[in-house]
């Protein structure tokens, strides 16, 4: 897993901060949730959190160049323990990962445990932390498993939880958590760090990148993954057939062709997956076209900078392509033809161009 904690978490300093000043008064919940949207680097900051508590100058910034910081950035203090079920290849947060048992199935997570970790004592005398990624993909199995933990995590332990979706988790454990509020970054800090990334495929052009920092509202994390899966050309696809651009007839080949990573353990499940990608963000953008026509400030919408092709479509048409879409991405999920139901969506949305004022007529 590539380390991110080399950085200071831009746009998250302050909370920080005063997390680690509580610290140093001894005033620092045992537990807390960070929470906020997706992809403004909520776990990276519960990481930099976790570094600066373990740091020998700290609670504070961390200094990058003790022992304990070293260890950090190296994956191998023995008083952090990172939960992390994608960077071990699982999909979520199971049971596994919360206790150790003596049977579990193949494929399940075998590493250490939470249970095993809080067991121990700390090894260098301070803080012991545990950073969990995104909480809210634990079942209520393992979330019950985990309440045990959250009520008695032992002296100096600090869990530190993530997610964007805390509604999710049982009441038990929210109530036994203390939440973080983080924000979205501003348009500047998200640029930035989408330069650092600069050579990723999707993030090579200043332009691309301008465009996915203004989609993403301020979150890089949603950029990135909005670069990795092809979004920028497919959402131009989208523009581009509503402001008659472009036929559905040329649009098809074009994208079962577009340069993306669309998961999926077999060739079939990967077309679905791009198909419900298209589908996804069809409806993402139709819906920022309602919510313009309702007079939400544009800058407050993903699409905001591209829903002009929508000007003058009215509502009933509106609303009739997004009812195909939605039965269309239902269906992607029953398994029936990608092709064809991608075929049905990218005429649905050529449709539309008939009623936009702002379409270009084509012979
Ligand atoms: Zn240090």
């Amino acid at each position: 897993m590539e380390s991110t904690s080399l950085y200071p978490p831009l746009g998250h300093g302050e909370v920080l901060q005063g997390l680690w000043d509580a610290a140093r008064s001894d005033r620092l919940p045992h537990a807390l949730i960070l929470h906020g949207p997706e992809g403004i680097g909520k776990y990276h900051a519960a990481r930099w959190l976790a570094q600066g508590l373990l740091c020998e100058g700290g609670p504070g910034e961390p200094c990058l160049s003790c022992g304990p910081c070293r260890r950090v950035q190296a994956d191998s203090h023995p008083d952090l323990f990172l939960v992390d079920p994608l960077a071990v290849g699982q999909d979520r947060m199971t049971i596994h990962f919360i206790v150790t048992r003596e049977n579990r199935p193949k494929s399940a997570y075998s590493g250490p445990s939470i249970e095993n970790f809080l067991r121990l004592r700390a090894d260098e005398g301070g803080w012991r932390v545990v950073c969990l990624r995104d909480v809210d993909s634990m079942n209520e199995n393992a979330q019950n498993a985990f309440l045990k933990a959250l009520e008695e995590p032992g002296e100096n332990t600090l869990l530190l939880l993530t997610s964007a979706r805390p509604d999710a988790l049982l009441e038990t454990i929210r109530s036994r958590t203390v939440s973080v509020d983080l924000s979205r970054l501003s348009m500047a800090d998200t640029l930035h760090i989408l330069e650092r990334d600069a050579l990723l495929p999707g993030l090579e052009e200043p332009a691309q990148r301008e465009v996915l920092a203004r989609w993403s509202l301020g979150a890089p994390g949603k950029a990135m993954k909005l670069a990795k899966s092809g979004g920028v050309p497919m959402r131009a696809m989208i523009v581009d057939l509503v402001a008659g651009r472009l036929l559905p007839d040329e649009a098809g080949p074009a994208f079962w062709e577009l340069d993306g990573e669309f998961p999926g353990k077999t060739p079939a499940a990967q077309r679905r997956t791009r198909s419900a990608a298209l589908m996804d963000l069809a409806l993402e953008w139709l819906l920022d076209g309602r919510r313009q026509a309702a007079r939400v400030p544009l800058e407050s919408l993903a699409h905001g900078g591209v829903l002009e092709p929508l000007g003058g479509v009215p509502e009933g048409a509106l609303e009739s392509c997004m009812d195909c879409i939605l039965q269309a991405r239902q269906d992607v999920s029953l398994n029936l033809s990608p092709e064809i139901l991608t075929e049905r969506v990218l005429r649905s949305l050529a449709d539309l161009s008939g009623h936009s004022t702002a379409a270009v007529r084509r012979p």
